[in-house]
């Protein structure tokens, strides 16, 4: 998203977010719009983002810095159950590379979920409860059983 430190021209141009006029030498214009360079701050950590060089992010209606753009419409990964994207603000179980949709994070022999402390294993990338990574082990089936 373009940002643009222009003169003003002419008339002056009320400001975007405070909407007084704007008298500076400078002003900033994004968005079509026309600011101040203080006005111009990231809805999330106030940060201004008026600075040269800066670049800011729009999504809703929200202007974003970067940082918090990525946090809030980045994505973490790809969840390794079901395979679609979370996005960066969802909360996730992680285990060793691998990130989860809370919702997917269960045994997918069994579906048991897992509450915290809850013992979980990791075979072949599959998630599996204590009981179903045991049995897997005793019977001696469990390669065949994953594939
Ligand atoms: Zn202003
Ligand atoms: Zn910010
Ligand atoms: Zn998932
Ligand atoms: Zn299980």
């Amino acid at each position: 998203m373009p940002m643009l430190s222009v003169q003003p021209k002419g008339k002056q141009k009320g400001c975007a977010g405070c909407n007084r006029k704007i008298k500076d030498r400078y002003l900033l214009k994004a968005l079509d719009k026309y600011w101040h360079e203080d006005c111009l701050k990231c809805a999330c950590c106030d940060c201004r983002l008026g600075e040269v060089g800066s670049t800011l992010y729009t999504k809703a209606n929200l202007i974003l810095c970067r940082r918090d753009y990525l946090r809030l419409f980045g994505t973490t990964g790809n969840c390794a159950a079901c395979s679609k994207l979370i996005p960066a603000f969802e909360m996730v179980m992680r285990a060793r590379d691998n990130v989860y949709h809370l919702d997917c994070f269960a045994c997918q022999l069994c579906n048991q979920r897992f509450c915290v402390g809850d013992k979980f294993f990791l075979k072949n990338n599959m998630i599996l409860c204590q009981m179903d990574y045991e049995e897997g082990q005793l019977n001696g089936t469990f390669e065949s059983q994953v594939q």
